[in-house]
């Protein structure tokens, strides 16, 4: 999943404008042909998972491109697979720089597209299939940036290696194995999270922004029982309203507001970006964070809603078993997004107090996520962005933020890898699409990604 920070989408969504085709060179030519080779691979979880396919084609790639065959190393894990490839660098002794991402793609029907999404098609300035934004054009920048500075002779000084997982989008397990092995990087540039904004009208860069951080997924079932009994015979207590109240004491309890170091940053600076009401509540957010009326005015923005505390929310509901009997049983699904700092324990510990029942059972049913704390604010990383996205776009502002959905950055944090995600791509927030219908990348984010990765790579590499 492409995780962008929350991007504002207030500023002005435009109507869907061509850009005009941009004269490409070389590499952009390349990376565009490598984005639209892996589009047409099926790279979905599931019977005809072509991730491996992926792997190979890039492998391929990069070893007709010079690379030594025995640098990439592709590993099966159930239907999906790795990749890793490892450029030596001339001092052994040093940790390694990742460069992370991943191959497979969120499904896709194709009755519902447009165009075929594992077809790809490049038309009015945009590159479509499923996969375009997230995440296989910045697969193939990275790939032709790391061939271009292979070419040019580059040696860096640590390892050089790009981690490519195989489930991110799923079970992220691949994810969790890659850090594993990589758990003595120095650090993680995150390729999935992240990157610039272009502004609706003019397509000129707004900003760009970086995430240290990430908030803790969790799924906490409730469930209440009951012995049940014939409808004709109603009793005092019944699970599913048993269960109705507590779901409505979750809905009106207001988790704390919560700053820290990354989402301060991250208000004071967006809040150039936004529309004077919401940017006047973030800086009074962004200076005292138990100011109520900031509070319920970003509360009542969605995009920005998670950035100022924990969100749990009932995301499923089942129960009863026959339309004349009373419930036996009764099942939500509680999907949390937890701010850094509180385990899931507090949070189950906290939804126990509001319910304050104790018919309801609470269930940490989670899978597939782990607690994590920021990586640091500041390190070689965070100042290496701000020159590559100003590589990109002279002057473009850079800052900080907080991604609310989960990465493979979790996994490096919690081996405590500083993990970051910037992305190469520039694009409108509009042209966004990621895991929905048509989704696109424009061709006019080719050359400044390029220029992004051929700045950052060789600075978090060259020393
Ligand atoms: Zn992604």
């Amino acid at each position: 999943m492409l995780k962008r920070a929350a991007l504002l989408l207030l500023l002005s969504i435009g109507s869907a404008q061509a850009d005009p085709l941009p004269a490409l060179t070389r590499d952009g030519l390349q990376a565009l042909t490598l984005a639209k080779d892996s589009i047409a691979l099926h790279s979905v979880a599931g019977a005809d998972n072509q991730t491996i396919n992926v792997a190979e084609l890039y492998r391929k790639t990069l070893v007709d491109g010079g690379f030594p065959a025995d640098a990439i190393t592709i590993t099966r894990l159930n239907d999906t697979a790795y990749m890793v490839l490892r450029w030596a660098g001339q001092d052994s002794a040093l940790k390694p720089l990742v460069i992370s991402g991943h191959m497979d793609v969120v499904a896709a029907r194709a009755s519902d597209w447009a165009r075929d999404p594992f077809t790809p098609v490049v038309e009015n300035g945009y590159l479509y299939g499923r996969g375009a934004s997230d995440m296989k054009m910045s697969n193939a920048l990275a790939i032709t940036a790391l061939l271009h500075l292979y070419h040019q002779g580059y040696k860096p000084k640590r390892d050089i290696i790009l981690a490519l997982s195989g489930d991110e989008e799923t079970t992220m397990k691949t994810g969790q194995i890659l850090a594993s092995q990589l758990s003595n990087a120095q650090e993680v540039l995150n390729l999935d999270v992240g990157g610039g904004t272009l502004d609706e009208e003019s397509g000129q860069p707004l900003f760009y922004s970086w995430s240290g951080a990430e908030k803790t997924y969790a799924d906490i079932a409730l469930t209440v029982t009951d012995p049940g009994g014939h409808s004709s015979e109603p009793q005092a207590h019944n699970a599913i309203t048993t269960l109705a109240q507590a779901l409505v004491k979750i809905q009106a309890h207001p988790f704390r507001p919560e700053l820290n170091a990354l989402t301060r940053s991250y208000f004071l600076n967006a809040a150039r970006f936004t529309t004077p009401h919401l940017a006047s509540a973030m800086r009074v957010f962004a200076a005292s964070p138990d100011n109520a009326q900031a509070v319920a005015t970003l509360r009542a923005e969605p995009s920005l809603v998670g950035a100022i505390g924990t969100t749990c929310v009932p995301t499923r509901i089942e129960g009863g078993h026959a339309l004349n009997a009373l419930p036996q049983r009764a099942e939500a699904n509680i999907n949390c997004r937890i701010f850094p700092g509180h385990s899931r324990m507090d949070i189950i510990h906290e939804l126990a107090a509001i319910i304050d029942n104790p018919a309801v059972r609470i269930e940490d049913r989670s899978e597939g996520s782990v607690e994590t704390q920021p990586s640091p604010m500041n390190g070689p990383l965070p100042t290496a962005v701000v020159t590559a996205a100003q590589q990109a776009f002279p002057d473009v502002p850079v800052f900080a933020s907080m991604s609310s959905g989960a990465s493979d950055s979790m996994w490096f944090r919690e081996k405590g890898v500083p993990a970051y995600g910037a992305s190469p791509i520039f694009m409108k927030s509009s042209d966004n699409f990621s895991h929905g219908l048509n989704e696109r990348v424009p061709l006019s984010a080719i050359t400044p990604g390029m220029h992004f990765l051929l700045s950052i790579i060789p600075a978090l590499s060259q020393n």
